[in-house]
């Protein structure tokens, strides 16, 4: 479907009655990479602050924005699910703390910061920025506690963004258990959630799961792009990644609802 139709229905959808009980049992949780004052065209990790700022009003207007561990929360308790939203960022990127974080601070909206590790700090360049032949610094340690003084939440991606479908044994107990272990004596409190990188089913066996959970971790987060119902596992906790490709707002609005009306059929 070509963008300006799906904008179309997204906005039909979201203005219909319907949407209530679209998303009466159910939570979403986005994930966002890069907010920069530009972007490029072939650029599908970043979003520019402008953009950012229309998905966190679009966020705050039809649901209700909270910290991840509240829906971790209910989930654990087996408490009922209603329009909650959480809004998560990955891997680190410095311009999350430069550019995000002040969009969030003015709109009063919480989020999740989940970072690398042994990334945070250096100069490592990721393999699909080199690709591109880009560089995008990663926040410094200052950063990621200013952040979390601030109120936002600090998770785990692993310490060198491993694949959890190809690592075992003690390589994914180090990038399991060690990114926990980095990210609290960084900020000097404790670290409970987790997304494991790249996001796809074939990313994270079902050891490696339970090594996150054996680590402390109460949730694991996807990025395969569902929507979460009540009764859920937070260790099956899906994402919805947001990139350029979502050209507004609604359409994003609209892959959310089509993805529930097709979960509760
Ligand atoms: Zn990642």
């Amino acid at each position: 479907m070509k963008g300006g139709v799906k904008r179309l229905l997204g906005k039909t959808l979201f203005a219909s009655r319907l949407n209530a009980a679209f998303f009466r049992n159910a939570a979403v949780v986005v994930a966002f990479h890069r907010v920069q004052e530009t972007v490029q065209d072939d650029d599908g990790l970043t979003v520019t602050v402008g953009m950012f700022e229309r998905h966190c009003q679009f966020f705050r207007r039809h649901f209700r924005v909270v910290p991840l561990r509240e829906i971790v929360r209910k989930l654990e308790r087996g408490e009922r699910l209603n329009r909650e939203l959480a809004i998560t960022f990955d891997d680190g990127y410095r311009d999350n703390f430069e550019m995000a974080a002040p969009v969030l601070q003015k709109l009063s909206l919480p989020a999740t910061f989940f970072a690398v590790s042994k990334w945070l700090g250096t100069d490592v360049v990721a393999w699909w920025d080199r690709e591109r032949n880009v560089r995008h610094p990663w926040m410094t340690w200052d950063q990621v506690r200013a952040l979390h003084r601030m109120g936002f939440e600090i998770g785990a991606h692993t310490r060198t963004h491993a694949d959890l479908g190809q690592v075992s044994g003690a390589e994914a107990q180090r990038e399991i258990a060690g990114a926990r272990r980095d990210l609290e004596k960084g900020l000097g409190a404790p670290v409970e959630l987790f997304a494991y990188p790249y996001g796809s089913r074939e990313h994270i066996t079902e050891a490696n799961r339970q090594l996150v959970q054996a680590a402390g971790f109460r949730c694991c987060c996807s990025s395969l792009g569902g929507i979460n119902a009540t009764g859920g596992s937070p260790f099956h906790l899906q994402r919805v990644p947001i990139s350029t490709w979502h050209a507004s707002p609604h359409q994003f609005g609209f892959e959310v609802a089509l993805r529930r009306s097709l979960l509760s059929a």
